[in-house]
């Protein structure tokens, strides 16, 4: 028997005791969760709002938790590169190399990837090929963010940050704060980072992020542009998902910039965009979908950058209830929970 997190309903989420996962299929491997994450999906999932079609209404109880890093404790019998007390991620669905997108080189956006979520668990089985090493310096605990971060590398790849540009991001929950860090680390001129929330701010400054601004003393608008000779940013970056960030990203992004808008909305939001605007200022605008083809570089990055500031929040897993509790929080940045030892 193992402890396991499942939502029954809106706010509902329980531990219970089930049956271990056992090897079921020869590519199978099962690990023992060291550290998961809190995502934001899960929390909007918890709270009640669809994302998209597939989820927020799907069976109750459902397991949670897809960000993770554990030991390897069995491997079935056709599973070759991963060995039995190996430290691991998982990468939470992988393309189907099978469908019109993955055979037309866009398997980053396959729709029919295998969902694996419940690693808010003693134990978790996986499919070998989403199993990936971690290297030996890379703590449990900042393998468990490689899901998170690989949804920045994919903003960035997404916005071609090139060296010396000016980078803004709005949001700074773990994807833009990871993406602000990232572009920093990549040549970034100037990084300015936009949050509503004090912790998040704190916890920006603590990353070495140059300039960190409360939307609600200082407009935004203003900041970028005098750290920009009055030009606006040539990256523009929203990882919120809600208005007014979304307009932000535009409204702050220089003559022939990119606009990314990593942020997940909810369904049914619409955003006024001007088309004269546009034309005449000659921005792209794009969307990031998430990392999950970019598990091999974002794992590179987990001992290259010291991101132990940003795994700080930890609860047991025990205090699963707690934790969604706190995650809900204007306090809380990246929440984990730790499942064993580590
Ligand atoms: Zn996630
Ligand atoms: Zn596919």
């Amino acid at each position: 028997m193992m402890r396991a997190a499942f939502l029954h309903g809106q706010l509902d989420v329980r531990l219970e005791q089930r049956a271990a996962p056992q090897i079921e299929r020869p590519d199978e491997v099962i690990i023992a969760v060291a550290y998961t994450g809190i995502c934001g999906s899960e929390l909007h999932a918890i709270e009640g709002y669809a994302l998209s079609k597939r989820t927020g209404d799907g069976p109750t109880p459902a397991p949670l938790g897809h960000e993770y890093a554990g030991v390897v404790s069995a491997v079935g019998s056709a599973v070759e590169t991963i060995r039995v007390g190996q430290r691991v991620t998982v990468a939470p669905r992988g393309p189907c190399h099978q469908c019109d997108l993955c055979r037309n080189g866009g398997s980053a956006l396959c729709r029919k990837t295998t969902q694996r979520g419940g690693s808010w668990a003693d134990f978790i089985a996986a499919p070998q090929k989403l199993v990936h090493p971690l290297p030996d310096n890379a703590p449990l605990a900042i393998g468990a963010i490689t899901e998170p971060l690989s949804a920045s590398v994919r903003i960035l790849d997404r916005a071609g940050l090139r060296s010396g540009m000016n980078v803004c991001v709005i949001g700074a929950g773990p994807i833009g704060l990871f993406a602000a860090v990232l572009a920093k680390q990549g040549g970034a001129a100037n990084v300015i980072v936009s949050d509503l929330r004090p912790a998040r701010r704190a916890l920006a400054r603590r990353m070495g992020i140059p300039v960190v601004v409360d939307p609600q003393a200082d407009e935004l608008y203003t900041v970028v542009m005098d750290h920009t000779l009055g030009r606006g940013v040539e990256v523009s970056i929203e990882a919120v998902g809600l208005e007014p960030a979304l307009s932000q990203a535009i409204q702050v992004v220089a003559v022939g910039g990119t606009v990314v808008w990593g942020g997940v909305a909810p369904m049914g939001m619409t955003v006024p965009i001007s088309p004269n605007d546009m034309f005449m200022r000659e921005y792209t605008l794009r969307t990031s979908w998430g990392g999950i083809e970019l598990f091999e570089r974002t794992i590179r990055l987990l001992s290259v950058i010291d991101w132990s500031p940003t795994v700080e929040e930890r609860f047991p897993l025990e205090q699963v209830a707690q934790a969604v509790a706190y995650a809900r929080t204007e306090a809380a940045g990246k929440v984990l929970l730790q499942v064993a030892g580590g």
